[in-house]
């Protein structure tokens, strides 16, 4: 072998933020913050105070290698944070707030984090979370002195006072690329949850996948409002793909209700949203309540929906009262996110509305990084003709080879192939569609049920909030789809009519056995329907055909 003659540099979180600092020096940054007000401030800004982070950082007594750990919403000095903690080569270290404290308890103990830094509405909890884990050597709440809380945690420390003492002159140090930068770890709906630890060159690769055109875009010319938080997958790696690009990037802090939401979008004009279902429902609810315009009022071009299936009802209804074309994708935490994106090709532009909405079910197509295959339950490959469905396998630069401090042992098969739990078809074209997660198959007579798009038929329903598909038990068939419905408000939606309403939109073997209606579904930390969960409370549920 020739080695080639280039130079290695390696690549690493902090040269993002300084090449942001350098080329979109002026590139606006807007949070909406815990104290209340609207905090404006620029990528030269947040590169400058990252320095005074890994200052602060040093003089706290933190080394390379120590987890660091977050509790905060999207806001400027959680971005501050990504870069000063994992550009000295410590671990950042985000926390889902929405996990149930003992779960955050355990992972803050797993993770061994140093530091704990929190915002302002966290003061309960890590009042609490303070006494359970000694280990954590200071608590650093994200304000200033003026808004300095009362409250019991020993030796809380204030953030601004500590870049206040820190000299913004730093030097990243330069070190291997594989050396790891965050931590994120799976809302562990069964079992404690399990550690992703992302490493600079994972997440710089990832980066640049989200950027291209046809991964998410993300360029210059984007305002780009996170609603994904920053303490899930790093908020699908937007922060880092925002220095790469100098994208202008609007912060949306603990108001994810539609009415905040909404308003966010039209006074920073933002060109494209990245976030859940679940975020996006909240929307569109409140745009139908309160009479809105958003095609008069908005410049949302795209919105970006993941981290559960995008129905179609939703992706009709951004193109009709937003005007917005709806980009969905799939990922999961193991793989940095992204996995697939779909975009249209050169041959779809010819397509109906409808033709194209058949296309945008799908998840889309893997972005250069990510291979995907699809197999059987004895391992062997299916075909890629949209047809046949299997579990779901990837391999690539940002997916993980194991979980931190190897919980779960090998999780690779013997050609590096990670099974992401999900069951899938891939067409012809490439495009995924993910019809279940292996755990919620339901398997009628040998046959396989897909509780999506079950889940997703039922919700174009008008009367229709949320819905969810679960299999019961049944004698003959072993199990039979069980639809479970939340009602608009004010709507009086029977099981018949629901049921009359899927004839002809899904098999006619699919059609559930029956409906019921609840007031609410429940929900994982990170927004999906907690199918477990949900079995559980219909675990003495017989169907009327069983
Ligand atoms: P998480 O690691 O919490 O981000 O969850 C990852 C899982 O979310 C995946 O394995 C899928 O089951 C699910 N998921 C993510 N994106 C989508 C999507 N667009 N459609 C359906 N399921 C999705």
């Amino acid at each position: 072998m020739l080695r080639g003659l280039m130079q290695e540099r390696p690549l690493l979180v902090s040269s993002l933020i300084e090449h942001a600092a350098r080329c979109h020096p002026q590139a606006e940054i807007v949070s909406r913050t815990s104290e209340g007000p609207l905090h404006r401030c620029t990528y030269a800004d947040i590169c400058r105070r990252s320095r005074q982070v890994a200052n602060a950082l040093t003089a706290l007594g933190v080394v390379p290698g120590e987890r660091i750990a977050t509790l905060a919403w999207n806001g400027y000095r959680h971005m501050e944070l990504y870069y000063g903690v994992s550009g000295m080569g410590a671990v950042l270290h985000t926390i889902n707030p929405r996990l149930f404290p003992e779960q955050i308890e355990y992972i803050v103990r797993h993770a061994e984090d140093q530091f704990l830094f929190f915002d302002l509405g966290f003061i309960p909890l890590v009042e609490k979370l303070a006494q359970a884990v000694p280990g954590v050597r200071g608590f650093v709440v994200m304000t200033d002195r003026a808004h300095l809380p009362v409250c019991d945690i020993p030796g809380l420390l204030c953030y601004e006072d500590l870049l206040g003492a820190a000299s913004d002159a730093y030097d990243w140090p330069q070190f291997d690329e594989h050396t790891a930068s965050s931590l994120c770890y799976t809302s562990g709906t069964t079992g404690n949850p399990k550690g992703v630890l992302y490493s600079h060159r994972s997440s710089v690769l990832h980066a640049w996948a989200a950027c291209a055109v046809d991964g998410l875009a993300i360029g210059v010319a984007e305002t780009l409002l996170l609603v994904v938080p920053m303490f899930h997958v790093n908020a699908w790696g937007m922060p880092y793909a925002g220095a790469m690009s100098g994208a202008r990037l609007v912060m949306p802090g603990p108001a994810l209700d539609g009415k905040s939401v909404y308003e966010l979008l039209r006074d920073e004009q933002v060109t494209l949203a990245l976030g859940v279902p679940t975020v996006w429902r909240m929307l569109l609810q409140h745009v139908d309540g309160a009479g809105l315009k958003p095609r008069d009022e908005l410049c949302l071009r795209r919105v970006v929906i993941g981290g559960s299936s995008a129905p179609r009802a939703m992706t009709e209804a951004f193109a009709n009262t937003f005007g917005a074309f709806v980009v969905h994708a799939w990922g999961m935490t193991e793989m940095s996110p992204v996995g697939t994106v779909c975009n249209l090709l050169p041959k779809h532009e010819d397509y109906t509305f409808e033709q194209r909405l058949d296309i945008q079910e799908k998840q889309g197509r893997a972005v250069y990084g990510v291979e995907m295959k699809i197999v059987d339950d004895q391992g062997e490959r299916l075909p890629q003709d949209g047809q046949a469905a299997g579990h779901l396998l990837v391999r690539g630069p940002w997916i993980t080879s194991g979980y931190y401090r190897d919980e779960g042992g090998g999780i690779v098969d013997a050609d590096g192939f990670f099974d992401t739990g999900d069951v899938a078809t891939i067409d012809l074209d490439g495009y995924l569609q993910i019809t279940d997660r292996s755990k919620d198959v339901i398997k009628s007579g040998g046959e396989w049920i897909s509780s999506i798009a079950l889940e997703n038929a039922a919700v174009a329903h008008p009367a229709v909030a949320e819905a969810a598909v679960i299999g019961a038990a049944h004698d003959k068939w072993q199990e039979r789809p069980l639809l479970v419905v939340v009602r608009k408000p004010g709507e009086a939606l029977t099981r018949e009519t629901m049921l009359e309403f899927l004839q002809g939109r899904v098999a006619n073997w699919w059609i559930p056995d029956d409906v019921a209606f609840v007031d609410e579904l429940p929900h994982t930390a990170t927004g999906k329907l907690h199918k477990l969960r949900l079995r559980e409370m219909f675990k003495d549920y017989r169907l009327p055909s069983a």
